[in-house]
């Protein structure tokens, strides 16, 4: 059986577990370093806020191990703030975080008006839904990365090796689908 640590210190971690309950996936909330002692096939950043986020990990110690877990091929899926922590570099702010991902990301890119919005578009070759909440975008994708979605033009979705990230919130559809190809990755391996 698949188990998948989410990380459970700020956000929306919750919508994450139900959908993995769903597809008959074994979760866990990772909230403090012992929770990391429980082992994982696959691990989930999920959305919210990304300084908080990163400031929590580093007060928590759970920084390193989960930088380290993941550079040494753990699958994780980066969900909006999530894919914020996984850039190796981000435009607009000066807070960096893993930087294990090689894509460049900008920070709550579509301005006030557009801070949330939902759409059905292509990740890969189906289109699923996506919900965007004061959401981010890649703005650059480095060698080694595949693109797995551009929504108006921006790129909402990319993959590196062990490395899942969307700009959107899949766990807040009820489309299973792109955790499901979350799965197919831990599988691969
Ligand atoms: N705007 C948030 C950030 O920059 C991300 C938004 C989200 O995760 N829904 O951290």
């Amino acid at each position: 059986m698949i188990t998948i640590g989410i990380l459970a210190v700020q956000g929306a971690f919750i919508e994450h577990q139900y959908i993995l309950e769903k597809l008959g996936v074994k979760t866990f909330e990772i909230r403090q370093l012992r929770d990391l002692k429980k082992g994982m096939d696959g691990l989930i950043l999920p959305g919210g806020e990304s300084t908080a986020m990163g400031k929590l990990l580093h007060d928590l110690g759970l920084f390193n191990p989960l930088k380290d877990l993941i550079k040494s091929g753990l699958p994780v899926l980066g969900t909006c703030a999530g894919m914020i922590l996984l850039a190796n570099k981000l435009t607009n702010d000066s807070h960096i975080h893993f930087q294990t991902m090689n894509i460049e990301v900008e920070r709550n890119a579509y301005g006030r008006q557009l801070g949330s919005f939902f759409t059905n578009a292509l990740f890969g070759d189906q289109e699923i839904p996506m919900t965007f909440i004061r959401a981010p975008y890649i703005s650059k994708v480095g060698p080694g990365v595949e693109i797995l979605s551009v929504v108006n033009d921006r790129i909402v979705a990319a993959r590196e090796n062990n490395q899942l990230a969307t700009a959107f919130h899949p766990e807040l559809t009820d489309s299973t689908y792109l955790h499901e190809y979350f799965l197919s990755i831990i599988k691969a391996r």
